[in-house]
């Protein structure tokens, strides 16, 4: 069988390793650029960029790789079972790389540059006509890319294959139907109950005492701090590698509940690059699933955990002792109803976890519909402008707050909205798989203990790397294919005793 000692393996595991070393030099400069990147050196950091693109390219198409790929495929019944997994994705990944023209590659990198620059001059002055050639161009190139992918006119399921693997349109359009039928009444009894959290409750928390809040919480829940780091940026991510996890938060003194729960969020990213497997760093089985499934990660932490009565049994107290003047007038179930306010909000970034799913349906609906060539780009923001009128009951007074608001389509980035969704989706389904696993977990909780919820989605989510694709592993850990249904019943439980008006 082979192994690591087969020559052609051993190979195919170097090329492996060069391209995850590239790839980690290229997300810390990304990193870089975000965090700490002088404003005249941003010509600099752009050349650096692109000539790094073009040896990652040429690095995850040299016919090396190919050869030994041949040569390992040409006895599949000699591979050992994760030999042969990694194998498998491998051959997918080269083939999807190398089907792609360098002239492509270069034109696209090129456009999200310029598409980037353009969309925050114009999500400044609020004008969306100067930034549609640019939507255009990248809506052509992402049918040109489906095109040569060989997925032919399904370019909309292949956007959303390239973020979900396994997913397409007619899934996630099922799923979301489902959810959008249980959800529309949900919210509407939510609101209704819920009184918003009062202007001005929380002023003057600072900065260091929430950087020294938010390190004691994200350290709790098993972040390793000696392979990871947290710094500021406009907006929160997580980027790095997993042996070198690189996360960013922001901070309003006057808005704490923010950057904790943006920090937590960007915490469960940073479990899971920090929770794959060492030994397959830079293969298939050490990288993460999709995007999806890492937003399951950090929405299960971001939410089910630490919205909790419970996590806040350990940590109101903590709170309290970092920020006691500012939290002297605030009652606990002030504090705890504040975490879980809900309020419909025009930015999907600003949106709590129970309208948040509606911004995402709306993004869906605008995809579907561009990419049928219903919808043109010209008309893009009175249709967003409708659904946020028809979903979310607001109508946008301005493109910045509607069509602009988000950094996405610059990028060429369309099917990825979708992936927020499904995280929450299956965010809420591991909850009630690890519930019924184990008794008594929220008294873990309760006891500032999160190991037992961790190892779990250690052994059944991180350690399976790309093994299973995304509906695959739902399946597998869950005993159940992936449904809205349990999203539906976490945010009734949660959200409902609190939508009482009686407060
Ligand atoms: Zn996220």
């Amino acid at each position: 069988m082979s192994s690591p000692s087969s020559p052609a393996y051993s190979r195919l595991l170097s090329s492996l390793r060069r391209a995850h070393v590239l790839e980690s030099v290229a997300s810390v400069l990304g990193w870089d650029e975000q965090v700490n990147l002088p404003e005249g050196s941003v010509a600099c950091r752009a050349e650096q960029m692109t000539v790094l693109a073009e040896i990652l390219h040429a690095a995850a198409t040299d016919p090396d790789f190919d050869a030994a790929l041949r040569e390992l495929e040409a006895t599949p019944g000699a591979l050992e079972p994760d030999a042969s997994v990694i194998v498998r994705l491998a051959r997918r990944d080269f083939d999807r790389a190398v089907r792609l023209p360098s002239r492509f590659v270069a034109e696209k990198a090129r456009l999200q540059s310029e598409a980037y620059h353009a969309w925050a001059e114009n999500r400044r002055n609020s004008t969306f006509s100067p930034y549609a050639p640019y939507l255009e161009q990248h809506l052509a190139l992402a049918r040109e890319e489906a095109v040569f992918q060989g997925w032919g006119d399904r370019a909309y399921d292949y956007a959303i294959d390239r973020h979900d693997p396994g997913m397409t349109t007619e899934r996630v359009d099922a799923l979301f139907t489902e959810l959008k039928i249980g959800l529309l009444p949900l919210v509407r009894e939510i609101v209704a109950g819920t009184r918003p959290t009062a202007p001005g409750l929380f002023r003057g928390f600072p900065v260091a005492g929430q950087q020294a809040f938010l390190r004691e919480v994200t350290a709790a829940l098993g972040f390793d701090y000696r392979r990871g780091r947290i710094d500021v940026s406009l907006h929160p991510f997580c980027g790095g590698s997993p042996a070198d996890v690189r996360m960013t938060t922001r901070f309003d003194v006057d808005n704490p509940l923010d950057s904790l729960f943006s920090s937590i969020h960007e915490t469960g990213h940073g479990l899971y690059e920090q929770g794959l497997r060492a030994e397959h760093l830079g293969t298939p089985l050490g990288q993460s699933v999709g995007m999806g499934v890492h937003e399951s990660q950090s929405r299960l932490w971001e939410n089910q955990v630490s919205r909790s009565r419970a996590f806040w049994t350990h940590f109101e107290s903590r709170f309290r002792a970092h920020f006691p003047e500012q939290t002297a007038a605030v009652d606990s179930e002030t504090l705890y109803r504040a975490i879980n306010a809900v309020e419909p909000t025009l930015i999907r970034v600003d949106s709590d976890e129970v309208t948040y799913n509606l911004h995402i349906l709306l993004r869906f609906e605008i995809e579907q519909r561009l990419f049928r060539g219903d919808l043109k780009v010209a008309d893009l923001p009175a249709a967003w402008n409708a659904l946020s009128t028809e979903l979310l009951g607001l109508t946008p007074p301005s493109d910045r707050l509607g069509v602009l608001q988000d950094v996405h389509w610059s990028g060429g980035a369309f099917g990825y909205f979708p992936s927020y969704c499904i995280g929450n989706m299956m965010a809420a389904q591991l909850w009630y798989t690890a519930l019924a696993a184990f008794p008594g977990l929220e008294a873990d909780f309760a006891r500032g203990d999160f190991s037992r919820l961790l190892g779990w989605l250690r052994t059944e989510i991180h350690h399976q790397g790309r093994r299973y694709d995304t509906q695959e592993l739902v399946l597998r850990v869950t005993g159940e294919p992936l449904s809205p249904r349990h999203l539906l019943r976490y945010l009734r439980e949660r959200y409902l005793p609190l939508a009482d008006a009686r407060r």
